[in-house]
């Protein structure tokens, strides 16, 4: 049975489906591939069952497992351009856990990912306009865990200050911000990876297992750009958010409890909020539950009115992820 199920984009949101590479440990056990890479093309998405196509499912882009880290971010890179125009801008990957999320976002040392690029082509961008415009660029990075914000860009050895509660708060008529988060002043690219680095740090610190709690967590950054066209004064204000989601993983509530129920129940609320603004953003519905989650009361001022949204949707090719990708596609359907 063959489903098209087209992803007619509407407003200013776009959906990109990555697909991670199977690791050596799933070559070896030798097992099953649920995507059909040959027939997706185009942006298409082709799901296996049995060897079977099964399934469609349209994006914006799709890349493949032989798609690099370059590829993904010259489909990326204009939103660069749209932050320095003074639009906001909202990049975030959503997927299951070990599907890529944090190797799209953060990357590694050798393959650097949209969080470095995006700021290394915003500085770019500036220099190219430096006779023409003034800007300043600034950093926070944060984490939403269980409700909770705190401050990555805070070191442990300064406790005081993470142990205040970190609320979001409205600023006149448009903007929210968060009051005594840390906004670390970047000039150049250099200053850019120290940031970056500092915060990624940050957040492997005071938990047993930092690839779990990682993955419970969403790990936010806000770039905060002020322009001025030398030209005509004219000046713009910008936010640019790039998140790295907690695993969308369905857990199954019989099988934990105490702390890592309350954990899931958090993740999946803040999850299924996202997916509601988004799909009423989409629907253009009157009401934009906003308030429903840190997470969607943070990103706030970049999703929706002229702001510019991105997600990649990250999948695994293995067939025995197949319940979980086909959860992840469907999520991603949803922003029609
Ligand atoms: P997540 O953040 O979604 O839990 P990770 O980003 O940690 O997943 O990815 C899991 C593993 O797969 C990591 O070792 C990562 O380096 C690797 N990986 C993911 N996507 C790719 C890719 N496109 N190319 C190469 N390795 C990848
Ligand atoms: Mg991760």
């Amino acid at each position: 049975e063959l489903y098209n199920k087209v992803l007619e984009l509407k407003g200013n949101i776009r959906v990109f489906c990555r697909c991670r590479p199977l690791n050596t440990e799933e070559i070896n056990g030798g097992v099953s591939v649920a995507v059909d890479f040959e027939a997706s093309k185009d942006g298409e998405l082709t799901i296996l069952s049995n060897g079977i196509s099964k399934k469609t499912f349209k994006f914006d882009a799709v890349f493949s497992p032989e798609n690099n880290q370059c590829d993904v971010f010259e489909e990326t890179a204009p939103l660069a351009i749209s932050v320095l125009d003074g639009f906001n801008v909202c990049v975030f990957a959503y997927g299951q856990t070990g599907t890529g999320k944090t190797f799209t976002m953060e990357g590694t040392n050798e393959a650097r990912g949209v969080n470095y690029r995006t700021l290394e082509k915003l500085f770019d961008i500036i220099e190219e306009r430096k006779n023409t415009h003034r800007y300043e660029v600034s950093v926070s990075v944060l984490e939403v865990y269980n409700e909770q914000i705190k401050d990555l860009l805070v070191s442990d050895s300064q406790p005081g200050l993470n142990a205040k509660r970190l609320e979001i708060k409205q600023v006149g008529e448009g903007g929210h911000h968060v009051p005594g988060l840390v906004e670390a002043n970047v000039n150049n690219v250099r200053e850019v990876w120290e940031v970056l680095r500092t915060g990624s740090n940050g957040r492997a610190v005071g938990s047993t297992n930092a690839n779990e709690h990682s993955s419970r967590s969403h790990c936010m950054h806000c770039v905060m750009v002020k322009g001025e066209n030398l030209l005509n004064g004219e000046c713009t204000r910008s936010k640019l958010w790039l998140v790295d989601l907690a695993g969308s993983e369905r857990i199954a509530k019989t099988e934990v409890q105490g702390e890592r129920l309350k954990e899931t129940q958090n993740i999946n609320r803040s999850l299924s909020a996202l997916g509601d603004v988004i799909s009423a953003l989409a629907n253009r519905s009157p009401h934009i539950p906003f308030r429903n989650s840190k997470l969607t009361h943070l990103l706030q001022d970049s999703l929706g009115g002229d702001s510019k949204t991105l997600m990649f949707v990250q999948i695994s090719p293995n067939e025995n992820d197949l319940t979980e990708t086909i959860c992840s596609l469907n999520f991603a359907s949803r922003v029609r």
